[in-house]
C-alpha cells in the first residue's frame, strides 16, 4: 500500500537498518522494484526525479501506474512514492498529484531561504499525511542540473532544518551522485556523527548510495542513516544485461526482438541489484 515514508524510516532508525530508495524510470523499473520488495518482505521507497517525472509523462501518470501495480501485483509491503531532489514548484505538483512523500532540495538556497521554504512545505505535508525530506549541504555530482562539490554539511544548519519538523534529513557527508571517482576520499563519519548527535532520532538519508563500499554503508547505518538512495547501480546492471543480450545476437533469434523478451534480462538484473541492496541495508523481512 502507498504510505508516507515517516513510519518506515522511524522504525528503520530505531532498528538500525535502512530502507532503500530506488529511482524509477519506466514501467519495467517500477514493476521489478515492487516485486522484489514484496518477495523480500521489505518496505521500499520509489524515487522519482523531476527529469524522470517528465520522461514518464508527469507525476499523475506515475501515481496512476504505481497504484495500479500495487493492486494488480498484490503488493502488501509499505511503499512510498517520493519526489527526489524536488524544486519548490515540483514539490507542490507532486503533492497535488498524490505522491506520498517529497524531498525539497533547498540546499542551493541561502540557509534562511531553505528554512522558509522548508517550513511552508512542513505545514502542507503534515496536513496531507505526507513525509518530507530536506537537504542541507549540496551533495556532489550531477543530478538533474543540481550540482555540488561533495561538501560536508554544517551540523548546526542540519539541526536548524531538522527542528522545522521534517521527517528525514539528507546531509552532504562527502557522498556524491553517479559513479564514484578513483580518488574519492570516502564518507566523513566525523560529520555524520556530529549531525546525528545534534539531530537525535531524525532519520538521516544517504544520497549517492551506488558504489559506496559495503563497510562504509554499514558504518553509516550505525551512525543513524535510515534511508539510502540507489539509482546508478540499477541503471548500470540494466544496461550491462541488455548489452549482453544484444551482443549475443539474441534479438535476432526467433522473436527475440519482442520488447518483452528484449527487456527481460535487464529486468532480472534490476531485481538482483535491488535484492542485494535490501540485504546489505538490512531491510529484508522488516515490512
Ligand atoms: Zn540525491
Amino acid at each position: 500500500m502507498l504510505v508516507s515514508a515517516k513510519e518506515m524510516l522511524q522504525k528503520a532508525k530505531a532498528g538500525h537498518y535502512a530502507v532503500g530508495q530506488f529511482n524509477i524510470n519506466n514501467l519495467e523499473w517500477t514493476k521489478c522494484i515492487l516485486l522484489t520488495a514484496q518477495e523480500c518482505n521489505s518496505p521500499v521507497i520509489l524515487g522519482v526525479s523531476e527529469g524522470a517525472g517528465k520522461y514518464m509523462c508527469g507525476y499523475k501518470t506515475i501515481v496512476g501506474m504505481v497504484n495500479g501495480m500495487l493492486e494488480e501485483l498484490n503488493i502488501t509491503v509499505p511503499v512510498a512514492i517520493h519526489l527526489d531532489h524536488g524544486s519548490y514548484e515540483g514539490c507542490l505538483k507532486c503533492i497535488e498529484a498524490g505522491f506520498s512523500s517529497i524531498m525539497f532540495d533547498g540546499s542551493h538556497y541561502p540557509i534562511e531561504e531553505n528554512v522558509a521554504k522548508t517550513s511552508e512545505l512542513v505545514k502542507i505535508c503534515a496536513e496531507k499525511g505526507m513525509s518530507l525530506e530536506a537537504e542541507v549541504g549540496a551533495i556532489g555530482g550531477e543530478e538533474d542540473g543540481v550540482t555540488g562539490k561533495g561538501e560536508c554539511a554544517d551540523p548546526n544548519e542540519c539541526k536548524a532544518i531538522a527542528d522545522l519538523g521534517v521527517d528525514m534529513l539528507a546531509a552532504g557527508i562527502g557522498n556524491i551522485h553517479g559513479k564514484y571517482p578513483e580518488n574519492w576520499a570516502g564518507l566523513s563519519f566525523e560529520t555524520l556523527d556530529a549531525i546525528q548527535q545534534l539531530t537525535g532520532d531524525m532519520p538521516l538519508v544517504l544520497h549517492g548510495g551506488s558504489g559506496i563500499p559495503e563497510e562504509m554503508i554499514k558504518e553509516a547505518i550505525d551512525l543513524g542513516v535510515a534511508k539510502i538512495n540507489v539509482n546508478t547501480e540499477c541503471q548500470l546492471s540494466f544496461a550491462a544485461a541488455t548489452r549482453e543480450y544484444i551482443e549475443a545476437g539474441k534479438d535476432l533469434q526467433g522473436k527475440g526482438y519482442d520488447p518483452r523478451k528484449l527487456l527481460a534480462p535487464g529486468c532480472e538484473a534490476i531485481k538482483a541489484t535491488v535484492k542485494e541492496k535490501m540485504e546489505l541495508f538490512g531491510s529484508i523481512n522488516k515490512a
